[in-house]
């Protein structure tokens, strides 16, 4: 029998199965021309990324728009990194912000699809099914090397400037026969296994990022790990046996990778596979005195994707943000296309930023308010309701007691033409309604400072005598202007101008002084509608505090 045989058939006793046998079981997907076939695939490490959320986003669009499938793979080789609950958070994580997935984990112990296990450490056989047949072709060997013989010669290619790895010389047990491993391993020796690589140093090799475009980069020599001493794979591994099993096209994921991508081509060859596409994603940038960095999971709490969801951003609000970050096209079509569905923009890899986009709180602040302003009542209810049941009890009390009342105070000014904006995220409603509730308003009254309290006491006197609930709001002003007529206020902020001297004010500081005695506030939406929402007594009963707080 050929020694490589033996080897393989040394290392791997238990595997009967081939990469063929794998290969039938998980055949070729049967998708529409250019469907892409892609994937989430985070370690289960107990924090989901503001970035891998940006990268799950784009594999979920980029799948979307091509009929293609988009799934989550756990990615649990390191058992260092990994936490309790590692793949719930995950879960939530892109359950919370609408990223649905068509294959794999839904929880930490279930998974849909036919290409699973969608979890790498229930997928042991398989890779080492790879690297047998691998070993069986002379391209892989077990490598005996112990952490110290490691250590030494790391030190001598620091020393030296050499390339740092197990290549050439350094490589100790590349020509190893198959009776000195066995006797090793019979005599308990650690071992893992390494490839063989043919590569070559001064040889370069080329390829096409669908982000960053044409790289090229020396060709892989390192004899990498492809199973560490536990038989697990390595990431290199393990990412080039599943995203070819899984049929994936593309491998989207954060640009940290990209040096590794001559080890990965190169095992995609050696094992006889067509890689698939690959799309590095710069990492998110924060501006920092004047300077930019990565977002930093340990100084931003907003690198977690667990803030968002505390703010109460909506989920519809943080695609918006993502697809700004990710098309720069984008905003400039939304502009053009306010009420159209972001599905129908068309997503392109090409016009990601290669230098990494700019993660801007203000800017997301301004989409958000951009997309909260184009719901309805109703959507705002069911929205705000459901994050206040987590975020804010007090809040959702209110909000269920009384729908009705809830649903007409997020009415005003909305469905116009020009929505108001008041709202960024859902951490804004208490303030925004607070008026409107006695259990949340401190009913401080901050009237204007340019009238006189007994002024101010006429108007609301008078104002008080003439309220009619039932005016429309097209007669509801011209009332007021005819009211602040009669006692001495021009009609209109311009003839005010005009003639200062002749008047106590204009109409405009007569609805003012109505506003802060209804709202205690001097800026608020439609007075008119918050008039109505507030109910008759409601209003009476508040211009009488505001009264006496006038008399002092
Ligand atoms: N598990 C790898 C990581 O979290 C995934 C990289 C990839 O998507 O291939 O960085």
């Amino acid at each position: 029998m050929d020694s490589n045989k033996q080897m393989a058939d040394l290392l791997f006793k238990n595997i009967t199965k081939t990469p063929d046998d794998y290969e039938q079981m998980y055949p070729k997907r049967n998708l529409e021309e250019g469907a892409v076939v892609t994937r989430f695939a985070p370690s289960p490490t107990g924090f989901l990324h503001f970035g891998g959320l940006f990268a799950a986003f784009i594999g979920k669009t980029a799948t979307k728009s091509t009929n293609g499938v988009f799934y989550l793979r756990i990615e649990d080789t390191d058992k260092k990194r990994e936490v309790e609950n590692g793949v719930s958070l995950i879960v939530k994580g892109l359950n919370d912000f609408g990223i649905e997935i068509d294959e794999g984990m839904l929880s930490e112990t279930d998974e849909k699809g036919a290409y699973g296990p969608y979890t790498q450490s229930k997928r042991k056989d398989i890779y080492q099914a790879y690297v047998k047949s691998l070993v069986e072709q002379g391209l892989a060997y077990p490598c005996f090397m112990t952490e110290e013989e490691l250590a030494t010669i790391r030190e001598k290619q620091e020393s030296e400037k050499l390339l740092p790895g197990v290549y050439g010389e350094f490589a100790k047990y590349r020509d190893i026969t198959v009776e000195e491993a066995q006797k090793r391993i019979e005599n308990g020796d650690e071992y893992v296994v390494r490839l063989k690589s043919p590569g070559k140093e001064d040889k370069r090799i080329k390829f096409k990022d669908v982000i960053k475009g044409e790289i090229e980069m020396p060709e892989n020599i390192l004899d990498v790990v492809l199973l560490k001493k536990d038989g697990t794979p390595t990431y290199h591994f393990a990412h080039v046996v599943d995203d070819h099993l899984m049929r994936t096209t593309h491998v989207i994921r954060g640009d940290e990778w990209i040096s590794s991508v001559p080890i990965h081509l190169q095992l995609f060859w050696l094992c006889g596979l067509k890689p698939p596409k690959y799309a590095h994603i710069s990492p998110i940038m924060k501006e920092e005195n004047g300077g930019k960095r990565k977002l930093s999971k340990r100084k931003d709490p907003e690198a977690a994707v667990s803030y968002y969801s505390e703010v109460g951003y909506p989920k519809g609000a943080i695609w918006e943000y993502l697809m700004t970050l990710a098309n720069s096209n984008y905003e400039d079509w939304r502009l053009a296309n306010p009420n159209e569905d972001i599905d129908n923009f068309k997503f392109s890899f090409s016009k990601m930023s290669k230098a990494g986009a700019l993660f801007d709180m203000v800017k997301l602040a301004d989409v958000s308010k951009n997309y909260i302003c184009r719901l309805s009542a109703e959507e705002v209810y069911e929205m705000v309701t459901d994050w206040a049941k987590e975020n804010n009890k007090k809040l959702y009390k209110l909000l269920v007691d009384d729908e009705e009342y809830a649903k007409a105070i997020f009415a005003i000014e909305r469905g116009n033409a020009k929505p108001r904006k008041d709202i960024s995220a859902w951490t804004d409603v208490e303030n925004y309604v607070s008026y409107f509730y006695s259990e949340l308003w401190d009913r401080k009254f901050d009237f204007p400072d340019n009238l006189s309290n007994d002024d101010m006491i006429e108007i609301l006197e008078l104002y008080k005598q003439i309220y009619d609930e039932n005016v429309s709001s097209d007669d509801w002003f011209p009332q007021v202007r005819d009211m602040a007529e009669t006692i001495g206020y021009a009609k209109a902020p311009k003839v005010y101008k005009k003639d200062p001297d002749s008047y106590k004010g204009h109409v405009g500081d007569v609805a003012g002084v109505i506003r802060v005695a209804a709202t205690g506030r001097r800026n608020t939406p439609d007075l008119y509608e918050i008039l109505q929402v507030l109910g008759k007594d409601e209003v009476m009963k508040r211009f009488d505090e505001a009264i006496e707080s006038l008399r002092g």
